[in-house]
């Protein structure tokens, strides 16, 4: 198939950041693109061939979208599955598959499916409801603390919590949930794999998520981690045998905890691109949106290693500042060698909304970590009017 300068149409559901950066390897390869999003505000409406606007939860919007292009990719789980399926058993590809997805868009599968493939991960009960749980407590067949997730549409930690005692249970929703064992880790790991539909697959370096002492954020994602090598290739295989057990196409990126005995627990996958590997735009010698673009195609895997130590700081909205945004201190980080913001092109800030990452690379992994702090404390996401 010749997909460069070509006739052939890719399609992407979603068009957020995700897209965006996609968007910057179809340019570079001269393939063309369409985007399909909700928003006619979406960070990708640029730089695709054409920009469709449209529910991804649809059906119909999903699959006449899907009839417009020769091969169909996602920047979002959640959209419309049956669609998918239709499309595919028409013929067309789709990757991730929608059985894929299907597994993915909801924990308690997700979780499941590591168990039934011996993929080493926190032990969890599901249930139909938020009476279910309850009555679990109640009879101690669950028991306290544990973390409680939302089955489906949890996104960055919203349907996450930990609940240590009743009145915890109070304020959850009344949605399909999982019922977690507390994990104490030391360190969240991730693995990128890209896997194509021929079976070559590549990993990148095992990453670190730094954690804010107090706020319980990921302040910094670290390229490579700062693990024992013993780790970092338990980390690798079993996030290749994740990859293996999904026969996945594309990215997959998969999440997981070191614990207090070194043991490699996997949290959860994203079957795309994934914000743990951003830092590959410019610390790796082929990004991880590029091969996103030849695992789907179907292309060779590109180089994953690392060309220096990469540190990855994202840029979200500061909290008590909504409106018409403004970066500021962004020009003194930028007079920092190695360092480089992504501005995802949403013109309203909002409190912890992602507006951008900055990238920072250095030889020195010490001094990359150093500037990380230092981008961190100066750049701020504010807006012009509190
Ligand atoms: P999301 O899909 O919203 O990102 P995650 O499942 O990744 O949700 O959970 C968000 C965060 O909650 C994780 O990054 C981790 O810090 C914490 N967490 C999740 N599961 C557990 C667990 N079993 N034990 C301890 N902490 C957990």
């Amino acid at each position: 198939m010749n997909y460069f300068s070509s006739d052939f149409k890719l399609g992407i559901l979603g068009g957020g950041q995700l897209g965006k950066m996609i968007l910057a390897e179809t340019r570079k390869f001269d393939i063309q693109t369409y985007v399909l999003d909700s928003s006619d505000e979406a960070p990708s409406r640029f730089g695709s061939h054409a920009f469709y606007k449209g529910s991804l939860m649809d059906f119909d919007t999903v699959y006449q979208f899907g009839q417009l292009v020769d091969l169909l990719t996602i920047e979002i789980e959640n959209v419309n599955l049956d669609a998918l399926d239709q499309l595919e058993a028409e013929g067309l590809p789709v990757f991730p598959s929608p059985k894929t997805l299907r597994l993915i868009q909801n924990k308690g599968k997700q979780k499941d499916f590591y168990v039934a493939n011996h993929i080493p991960t926190s032990p969890h009960q599901r249930f139909v409801d938020l009476k279910a749980l309850r009555d679990a407590v109640t009879s101690s067949a669950v028991e306290m603390p544990f973390v409680w997730k939302s089955a489906q549409f949890g996104y960055d930690g919203n349907g996450v919590k930990i609940v240590r005692s009743t009145l915890d249970l109070i304020n959850l929703p009344d949605v399909e949930c999982i019922a977690e064992e507390m994990v104490p880790f030391k360190n969240e790991l991730a693995v990128i794999v890209a896997r194509s539909a021929s079976g070559a697959i590549k990993t990148y370096p095992v990453v670190e998520m730094e954690f804010h002492p107090e706020a319980n954020q990921v302040e910094y994602v670290i390229c490579p981690a700062r693990i024992d090598e013993k780790v970092a290739q338990k980390a690798t295989d079993i996030a290749l045998k994740v990859s293996e057990a999904f026969n996945h196409v594309g990215l997959l990126a998969v999440e997981m905890f070191q614990t207090a005995d070194d043991e490699i627990l996997v949290n959860e996958v994203a079957p795309r691109p994934h914000n743990s590997g951003h830092y590959s735009i410019e610390a790796s010698y082929t990004s991880q949106f590029e091969n996103h673009l030849r695992a789907i195609l179907n292309l060779p895997l590109g180089n994953t290693d690392s060309k220096v130590a990469g540190i990855m700081v994202n840029l979200v909205g500061e909290e008590g500042f909504s409106g018409q945004v403004v970066y500021e201190n962004i020009e003194k980080i930028m007079a920092i060698e190695g360092v480089t913001p992504h501005i995802y092109g949403k013109r309203e800030t909002r409190p912890f909304r992602k507006m951008g990452h900055v990238t920072i690379v250095n030889e020195d992994m010490t001094e990359a970590r150093k500037i990380a702090e230092e981008v961190k404390n100066s750049i701020r996401v504010i807006s012009e009017m509190k």
